[in-house]
């Protein structure tokens, strides 16, 4: 035995880290091809990101269109399927395909051995010879710099840690971003209180009766398109640009869907904005995205300046046995939504079984 290689108490084929969309979708599919793999959440119930959006969010499509492989999500009276539909959904789709999932367990680093990646995690060490990330965003809000922002006295808050609109009865808040989270959030806070919505530019809003699976019909001929060598059809309207669920149509009945361009720096009780002119405020709220939940890659330096991963069809580039599913497009197209995780999860699963062949003449 080399000093690299560990005999680890808990050895595996695949190790799954996630606990979401993209974790289960995996986890499907190496169930299928009769893979031994265990998964890591840590978080304490099923969920993931699901779990921590604000009381009200809405998905932008419909329950039909909005499946993991296997099982459809079953359908709803509304148009639009509640957070609380699609937590219940991802409990039972683990149910149902006897997930085994260890929860809540961190995963803190990977590393290479001669014999595999090995998992250090608050609950002990694995010794995998595959492994998907399948982390997510949730874990890594962004809050973009402006000058001066420390000396704001005011409350900030992340989207990601949003619940209602309680808290801000009657106050005078920026809302900072142009997504769909900016916007949602706008549509109920305006109700309570003064809302500047603040974007980089004028946000896009799609046709009312464009959502979800318009989007994903479009990723659908992007991803065809490149498949075949065709030329990007570069289509109008991503997944970033505003879905108009039903309280976002409301909020424009109501006039307030507006919005202005940044502020240039922070002071104390607000904000001053390009023509030198000053609004008080007194909590921002940023929906200002996020970005991979990467840290427990680390050790492995694969983490580019982007703060991704160089991936071929999911897979890295650099380091062997490791896959990337769920995060963004650069994972595939339409991958971070329920739904579009199918084909990089289906993928991820085919490399990974035929890796596993080659895995096992090499120590053989
Ligand atoms: P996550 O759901 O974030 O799951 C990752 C899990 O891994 C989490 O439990 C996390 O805590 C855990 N984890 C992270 N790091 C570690 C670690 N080191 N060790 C162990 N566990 C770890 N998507 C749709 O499909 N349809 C929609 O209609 C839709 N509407 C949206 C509307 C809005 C306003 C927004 C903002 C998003 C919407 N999305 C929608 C996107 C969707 O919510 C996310 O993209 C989705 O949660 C991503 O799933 P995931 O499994 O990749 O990651």
């Amino acid at each position: 035995m080399s000093n690299n290689t560990v005999s680890a108490v808990n050895e595996i084929d695949v190790a799954v880290i996630g606990g979401g969309q993209s974790a289960l979708a995996v986890a499907y599919f190496l169930r299928r091809a009769c893979i031994g793999y265990v998964v890591f959440d840590n978080q304490p119930a099923p969920g993931a990101a699901w779990q921590h959006a604000w009381d009200s969010f809405h998905p932008f499509s419909p329950a039909q269109w909005s499946s993991l492989p296997g099982w459809l999500m079953p359908a709803t009276s509304e148009a639009y399927p509640s957070r609380e539909h699609v937590i219940r959904y991802l409990t039972e789709y683990e149910k149902r395909y006897e997930i085994p999932v260890q929860r809540p367990v961190q995963v803190t680093s990977i590393s290479q051995r001669a014999n595999g990646l090995l998992l250090s995690t608050d609950h002990g060490e694995w010794l995998a010879k595959a492994v998907v990330s399948a982390t997510g965003t949730w874990g890594h809000p962004y809050i973009p710099e402006y000058p001066g922002q420390a000396d704001f006295g005011g409350e900030q808050v992340h989207s990601a840690h949003y619940k209602n609109p309680e808290a801000f009865r009657g106050k005078r808040v920026l809302v900072v971003g142009g997504g769909n989270s900016g916007a949602q959030i706008l549509a109920e806070l305006s109700q309570v209180c003064h809302v500047t919505w603040v974007t980089l530019e004028a946000p896009t809003f799609l046709p009312d009766d464009v959502d979800g699976r318009v989007l994903f019909e479009r990723a659908t001929e992007r991803w065809k398109a490149q498949v075949e060598g065709r030329p990007d059809p570069a289509p109008a309207g991503g997944l970033g640009d505003v879905v108009m669920v039903p309280p976002v149509r409301e909020a424009r009945e109501r006039g307030v869907l507006k919005s202005v361009r940044p502020f240039v720096h922070f002071v104390n009780d607000g904000v001053v904005w390009a023509d030198g002119t000053r609004s008080q405020a007194d909590a921002v709220v940023w929906c200002t995205g996020f970005r991979p939940a990467l840290e427990h890659l680390r050790p492995l330096n694969v983490i580019n300046a982007a703060g991704r991963v160089d991936v071929m069809e999911g897979r890295s580039v650099a380091q062997p046995g490791l896959w990337l599913v769920g995060y963004g497009e650069w994972c595939g197209f339409a991958s971070a939504t329920l739904i579009g995780v199918m084909r990089s999860a289906r993928s991820a699963a085919a490399q990974i079984k035929e890796y596993l062949s080659s895995f096992e003449e090499q120590t053989a």
